[in-house]
């Protein structure tokens, strides 16, 4: 069997895990890293870029670059990039595609099916959005894991702990997931959910950036866009900065402007207050929905690139009460829990099997006689919506009409009154001894399982005949024919070459940095050293690795001058530990947050 791999197709990053030597174990993609930007990006000849040299090419060709379309999966929402359209599950399937690729040069083997992670709010219709890009992607996804439950089956995993309830907080770029989940016995069942998608990381980045123009007396409304973006950049990178440092400055050097401010991890408690009041409700709501206390919750687990933020960490810590909160590996939790699942999946014996539960989206049931309107049978519901998988519900009905020697149970989904109106699963056939109306009963059991597959087993008690019938989830919304379609012309896209990749991110790279810097040389520099690398490239094929070396190490260099951020500030402790309990700057944050309570009272 060849293997399974688990994906955690995020907005920003997505990475890739597999199971292996008993253990869940990351995939580096071709330049060794573990995160793959989430980005897709079209180049003039029609060329695809996906991951960090599409991400290069965010700012410097908005126009056919598309980032954070996991938001919109599931719609129909229309991305043009150059002359070609994608939806979102087509940009997905790219990116997917990617992964998958880094997966089989990594195992050395080709990858046929995939787990992939989505949020728990997923409805049925992004959750089948994922389902069609996985299949574009050549990846059969037979099973659909929520993040929080990976998340919760990752440190369980790596913890070996009993029974637990976990508070999974993850904190990403453009959104804030909250969730309670219950590790029980075998069993991981998601308590309650909740959440803002509307508060991420990047709100962080703009309220930064909008400190330094008001402090700067930068009116934003006479900014070109692109200079906008570099504001936006930087204070992403001062946000970063901060999280190993209290204070950093702030530097924004492009044609436009000039400038820098000193910030501190203190600025940022204030300048953000209205984030972290927002980031407080989610969790209230959760612990209130599971009726739980957050003395029961036996283990907080940070996920997703915000929660690297240390004033984040310290709210955390301030709002539960607790000290016990420490990120660790908050980019890699999800990842690693969808690798946990592929080793379920394939039925390691070195894994306890875990037992992930879901919810069922729709209701499930057959159709019944409707006495006072003959014509038109009733819904009957035998599993409900949201009920937690898998689940087994059973149902007596009995014959209708006096002698009826026929039944066909009609199988829906759906949540309308009358049956017709729902979608038709399939249906059964049972021939019945014929009695006065009532006399004859039938016991119908429905089994629904994570993977969708629905089991329908019926018993005539009468004469013992039982009739069982197994329904795929066919709701995918896309033929054989089209996913072949799909998949022949992704394979004649051509996604960026392996070995070209690290040439071309090079190429984007200089172009950003040339795009960004202000000063002559600097550009008459980055330009030489783009010239070269392409004369090398066409010229000189050998000489490649050595000169993309020289060049990274100059490019880094001007990366560097341009966010430079040279001063701290005085008060930065030399060992640049933030958690000493005398640390007045962690006390003064402490109060603020406490008169934020009084003011709330
Ligand atoms: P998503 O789940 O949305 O795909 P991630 O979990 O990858 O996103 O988180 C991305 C966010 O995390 C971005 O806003 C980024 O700025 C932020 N981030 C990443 N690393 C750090 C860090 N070291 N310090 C502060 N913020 C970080
Ligand atoms: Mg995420």
């Amino acid at each position: 069997m060849s293997k399974i791999i688990g994906i955690d197709l995020g907005t920003t990053n997505s990475l890739v895990a597999v199971w292996q030597d008993g253990k869940s174990v990351l995939i580096p993609n071709s330049f060794g890293e573990y995160l793959t930007p989430s980005v897709v990006s079209v180049d003039e000849l029609g060329k695809i870029y996906v991951g960090k040299t599409a991400k290069e090419r965010l700012s410097s060709h908005p126009q056919q670059t598309a980032s954070v379309f996991k938001r919109f999966m599931g719609t129909s929402r229309k991305y043009k990039l150059g002359y070609k359209t994608f939806l979102p599950e087509e940009l997905s399937a790219l990116v997917l595609k990617k992964l998958k690729e880094d997966a089989e040069t990594y195992l050395g083997e080709t990858v046929e099916e995939a787990i992939i992670s989505v949020p728990a709010y997923f409805n049925d219709m992004a959750r089948n959005a994922t389902k069609r890009a996985g299949l574009m992607a050549g990846l059969k996804v037979e099973r659909i894991i929520n993040e929080p439950s990976a998340a919760a089956l990752a440190c369980q995993n790596l913890n070996q702990n009993e029974d637990a309830t976990i508070l999974v907080f993850d904190f990403g770029g453009g959104t804030l997931d909250v969730s309670l989940v219950e590790c029980f016995d075998n069993i991981i069942e998601i308590l309650a959910v909740s959440g803002d998608n509307q508060l991420g990381g990047q709100d962080f980045d703009d309220m930064i950036a909008s400190h330094f123009m008001r402090s700067l007396n930068i009116d934003p409304t006479e900014l070109q866009p692109e200079t906008k973006e570099i504001i936006r950049k930087s204070a992403e990178i001062c946000k970063r900065n901060l999280t190993e440092n209290k204070s950093c400055e702030m530097v924004v050097n492009c044609p436009e402007i000039s400038e820098k401010l000193e910030i501190s991890r203190k600025d940022v408690v204030k300048i953000c207050a209205e984030l972290f009041e927002r980031m407080g409700k989610p969790i209230s709501k959760v612990l209130m929905d599971a009726k739980v206390s957050s003395n029961d919750i036996t283990q907080v687990v940070l996920v997703g690139g915000s929660c690297k933020m240390p004033v984040v960490q310290q709210y955390l810590k301030h709002l539960l009460g607790r000290d016990d909160i420490v990120a660790l590996e908050p980019d890699y939790m999800i990842a690693l829990g969808c690798g946990v699942s592929a080793g379920i999946k394939e039925r390691n014996e070195d894994i306890k099997d875990m037992l992930l539960t879901d919810i069922c989206p729709f209701s499930l049931g057959t159709d019944v006689a409707n006495h006072q309107k003959g014509d038109r049978a009733l819904m009957s519901f035998i599993i409900e919506r949201n009920s937690p998988l898998p689940i087994t519900r059973e149902s007596l009905y009995q014959t209708a009409y006096d002698n009826q020697k026929h039944i066909c149970m009609k199988i829906y989904q759906g949540e309308a009154m009358y049956a017709d109106e729902n979608i038709l699963l399939g249906e059964i056939d049972l021939d019945v001894p014929p009695k006065p109306a009532g006399e004859v009963k039938v016991f119908v059991r429905f089994t629904y399982d994570i993977n969708g597959i629905l089991e329908v087993e019926v018993k005539v008690s009468a004469t013992g005949e039982i009739k069982r019938l197994v329904i795929v989830n066919k709701e995918l919304g896309m033929e054989q024919s089209q996913i072949d379609e799909k998949l022949r012309e992704f394979e004649r896209l051509k996604v960026n070459p392996e070995e070209n990749e690290e040439n071309r991110y090079i190429l984007e790279w200089g172009q950003r940095l040339f795009m960004q810097s202000t000063n002559e040389q600097m550009r008459s520099d980055i330009v030489k050293k783009l010239q070269y690398f392409e004369y090398v490239m066409a010229q000189d094929i050998y000489q490649v690795p050595k000169v993309r070396k020289y060049t990274t190490v100059f490019f880094a260099y001007i990366e560097k001058m341009l966010n430079r951020y040279v001063s701290f500030s005085d008060d930065v402790l030399a060992d640049g530990s933030w958690y000493q309990e005398d640390d007045e700057d962690e006390r003064e944050i402490d109060n603020l947050f406490h008169e934020w309570d009084e003011k709330d009272k």
